[in-house]
């Protein structure tokens, strides 16, 4: 067990950081003017490629943030000795699983079942996600 204890805890690090990174670029955009005073490509369509780039960190950063979330998660339950148990049924959740994704609160099965659920919650920000096609 201390072995998912010391990777959940590099994955938080490693997670933290990035989102640090991203917060950071994010908070350089976002000053009015700092795109397009410097560069010499800067017109309309500089300006929609800043926005889609802001929207793809956006999108990035709700990911890690995700993360984040679910690695704390997982490190309190490893504290409370219920950690690989499905928060959805109870059941535990398979060891290759864990060892993928150290942070999952669920199994195969309920995973599935929830992710169908959220897709069909947010159509919106799927068909922006995959509008490059
Ligand atoms: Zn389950």
């Amino acid at each position: 067990m201390e072995a998912i204890r010391t990777r959940l805890e590099q994955d938080l690090k490693t997670a933290v950081s990035r989102l640090r990174q991203i917060g950071g670029t994010v908070a350089l955009e976002e000053v009015p003017g700092a795109i397009g005073d410097n560069s010499p490509f800067a017109d309309e369509m500089d300006e929609i490629q800043a926005n889609e780039s802001r929207e793809i960190s956006f999108a990035t950063r709700e990911l890690l943030v995700g993360r984040v979330n679910r690695l704390v998660a997982a490190i309190d339950r490893l504290n409370q000795g219920e950690y690989g148990t499905c928060v959805e049924c109870g059941e535990p959740i398979a060891p290759a699983r864990l060892r993928v994704m150290p942070e999952v609160q669920t199994c195969v099965r309920c995973q599935d079942r929830l992710e169908r659920l959220s897709r069909r919650l947010e159509p919106v920000e799927l068909s922006l996600a995959s509008d490059d096609e």
